[in-house]
């Protein structure tokens, strides 16, 4: 078995606007230190940035017949960055009808996350 090299990633802790520089050694998959964060959820942070990252997505999806041609969407909690692409593919096969108010759920489960996609505008009919 070939050693698996040490590598060192910088990233901004999000959490909170203090903006902690978070600094994270890991080897393959396994992480050896974390330094920078300033609190506990920092820490958490930059365990779940390092092994399974997660986005808000905000896109649009089509509305027939409504006074707008789109609805602006978003995912209610952030989903696995890994599973955006797909997620925006299946909204955009998605044709609503209006009326449609802001946090109407549009799809319950987005591509097997568990998390619900919300309507983040209104659009009445034509
Ligand atoms: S590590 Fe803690 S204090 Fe620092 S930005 Fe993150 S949440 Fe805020």
């Amino acid at each position: 078995m070939g050693e698996e090299k040490e590598e060192t990633l910088k990233f901004t802790c999000i959490v909170c606007p203090i903006g902690c520089e978070l600094i994270v050694k890991k080897v393959g998959a396994k992480i050896i230190d974390i330094k920078g964060y300033k609190c506990p959820k920092g820490k958490e942070y930059a365990i779940q940035e390092v092994t399974n990252p997660q986005r808000i997505l905000m896109t649009v999806v089509k509305v027939k017949g409504g006074s707008l041609p789109t609805v602006s969407v978003k995912t209610a909690k952030p989903i696995p960055k890994a599973k955006l692409l797909e997620a925006v593919k299946y909204l955009s096969k998605l044709e609503l009808k209006p009326p449609i108010k802001i946090g109407d759920v549009i799809v319950d489960d987005i591509v097997g996350t568990g998390v619900p996609i919300v309507a983040t505008r209104n659009v009445n009919g034509e």
